[in-house]
């Protein structure tokens, strides 16, 4: 867990999306892979996004993830982001091929290049009732 940062907001977890979520909370990274043909799905869905098959299984990954794009917001992105201002979101992709929207943590030494290696980080919210995934440089 980062003692660094707090988010402002908790995400509303769904019967489909609450492994992800409690995943998060244990310091875990899971996704959903589809028993039919073995894709890696993200966002978590109740059907396969490739074959639609309804046999999506959870399972623990690494994080470990490349930069494919990102941007850099010095006003926040909304009002209960204005502490985290200035933000750097961004967009990773996973080893396993899925992609996310997540904001980037530790750069302010390290200069951003695309499919630079990143590595997951777990920011919990300020009630501490979830946990952000964020992703720093490797
Ligand atoms: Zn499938």
């Amino acid at each position: 867990m980062s003692d660094v940062l707090k988010a402002p907001l908790a995400p509303k977890k769904t019967p489909t999306s609450a492994p992800f979520w409690d995943g998060l909370a244990e310091g875990r990274v899971l996704l959903q892979q589809c028993e039919a043909c073995n894709q890696w799905v993200f966002y978590p869905r109740p059907r396969c996004s490739h074959c639609l098959a309804p046999a999506l299984l959870w399972k623990p990954v690494s994080g470990a993830a490349t930069l494919t794009s990102w941007t850099h917001c010095p006003r926040p992105t909304a009002p209960p982001f204005e502490a985290l201002a200035p933000q750097t979101l961004a967009v990773v992709t996973l080893q396993e091929g899925v992609r996310m929207s997540t904001f980037l943590l530790e750069t302010a030494d390290r200069p951003l290049t695309l499919g630079m290696a990143l590595a997951p980080r777990f920011v919990p919210t300020e009630d501490d009732s979830a946990v952000l995934l964020a992703f720093a440089p490797a």
